[in-house]
């Protein structure tokens, strides 16, 4: 089992895989989960690692290295991002496929949970390359995505743009008649290649509603509160742009280049527009840059991580001032650094629930797709809010009822889903 595996490891070389177990074991425990369910969510269905050439600009060929790894599929399709940066390997791919599987449950949407990407720094290639990259990358897959097998969405240095290459390869290999069937093969298309209105924002405004569901339930006011932001990506810039919006206040955000801090605040719309025109945040002038151990220690009152896994840990947490932490990205608090949150009692709202606006909006788009559908904006931000709140009130009624932490809870809601559907239905044969 993937656990005993991890438990053996060196406990320093422990990444997100061994976080996401120890969350799943704790909650299971929690719940006294069937043990043969627990054999099987423990584990993930399939494993794909594919590895294929393409040529460079230069014309020398390149072999690169993608994952697609499909955890559990009990509820519906495999659904999850794809993810193209140096640390993508098998154990991340594992962890975040896992991670999805709760976040679908949890949702209650019709989905399973699936990861992937390719090792690569795209800021090394050309457009061109990374389009044949994405091109034959797809190709490689081959079925093992589908639109009602796994539909792969964007994630870190992914976007509408990566997902149109996908679509319209994938289309490419199907006979004419099938092509316009496969439309939902992947979500968080551009409009103009079946996406959805609002799926572009959905993940950050997610976020943002669950910082405004927070706010609600402990009677605190969003005007004037500062915020702070690790990655300022589609899930960084949207949370931040949601949150101006309401009257909080940026006052330190970090990117790939650096730390920039301005108590004043930083206006998102000119931090947004300068990135556009530089492609990322260095250089910027309105605010200083500070060293980047000191972001997270910053004095405000939200902190949203939106960049990679594992960035809070024991090392730093101590220093959070925060009164809440809404994590936009996957897994980016480690299990010893909640420990140490929670007893501050800093609030975390999980990411399973916190970011999982963008896999909500991903159905929305899916399902429109499939019934030949378009909805509005208005339509799918409503629809959006509805569904999030539902989850947001369940997961903080089960932690006070059963008194447990939120993102416990939000475990044990997923898990539970799951384990009805595998007692109703059995195991084949
Ligand atoms: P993105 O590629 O649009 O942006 C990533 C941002 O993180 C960039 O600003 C980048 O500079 C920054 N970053 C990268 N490495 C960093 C580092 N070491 N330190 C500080 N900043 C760093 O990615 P995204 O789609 O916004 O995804 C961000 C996170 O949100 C990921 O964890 C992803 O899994 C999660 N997420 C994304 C979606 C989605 O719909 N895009 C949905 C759910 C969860």
């Amino acid at each position: 089992m993937i656990s005993e595996k991890i438990k053996k490891n060196d406990p320093a070389k422990r990444g997100m895989l061994a976080n996401v177990m120890r969350q799943f074991e704790h909650a299971s425990d929690s719940i006294g989960l069937n043990p043969n369910i627990r054999k099987i969510l423990a584990i993930t269905n399939n494993e794909l690692v594919v590895h294929f050439p393409v040529k460079m600009d230069s014309g020398e060929i390149e072999v690169f290295t993608g994952y697609r790894v499909q955890h559990n599929n009990a509820l519906g399709p495999y659904k999850g991002g794809l993810r193209y940066h140096p640390t993508v390997d098998l154990d991340a791919a594992r962890a975040l496929a896992m991670w999805m599987t709760w976040k679908t449950a949890l949702a209650g949407l019709p989905y399973g949970g699936a990861k992937g990407g390719i090792q690569i720094d795209p800021k090394k290639y050309s457009t061109a390359e990374l389009e044949r990259i994405t091109r034959r990358f797809t190709y490689a897959l081959g079925d093992n995505i589908g639109p009602e097998l796994d539909i792969p969405a964007p994630d870190i240095n992914t976007n509408s743009q990566t997902m149109a290459w996908i679509l319209d390869t994938y289309m490419s290999t199907k006979s004419p008649n099938e092509r316009s069937k496969n439309l939902h093969v992947v979500t968080g298309k551009p409009l103009g290649a079946g996406g959805s209105e609002g799926r572009d924002r959905a993940t950050g405004f997610g976020v943002f509603l669950c910082v405004k569901f927070w706010a609600q339930q402990n009677k605190v006011d969003l005007k004037d509160k500062t915020f702070i932001v690790q990655g300022f990506g589609n899930v960084g810039y949207w949370a931040s742009s949601f949150l101006e919006n309401e009257g909080a206040k940026l006052i330190a955000v970090q990117d790939v280049t650096g730390t920039y801090y301005n108590k004043d605040g930083i206006s998102v719309e000119e931090l947004n527009d300068y990135q556009n025109s530089v492609g990322s945040l260095e250089g910027f002038k309105n605010a200083s840059l500070i060293p980047s151990d000191k972001f997270f220690g910053t004095e405000c009152d939200i902190c949203i991580p939106a960049a990679l896994g594992n960035q809070i840990t024991a090392a730093n947490a101590p220093g959070i001032k925060a009164k809440v932490i809404a994590e936009g990205a996957n897994g980016p608090t480690d299990v010893e650094a909640e420990e140490i949150l929670l007893q501050k009692d800093i609030t975390i709202i999980p990411d399973i629930l916190c970011n999982s606006g963008g896999v909500i909006g991903s159905y929305f788009e899916w399902l429109q797709n499939r019934n030949g559908e378009i909805w509005t904006m208005e339509e799918v931000m409503e629809k959006l809010e509805k569904k999030l709140k539902t989850s947001f009130d369940r997961v903080m009624n089960v932690a006070k009822e059963r008194g447990v932490d939120p993102r416990t809870a939000a475990f044990m809601i997923a898990i539970e889903r799951l384990e009805q559907a595998y007692i109703q239905r059995g195991i084949f044969p």
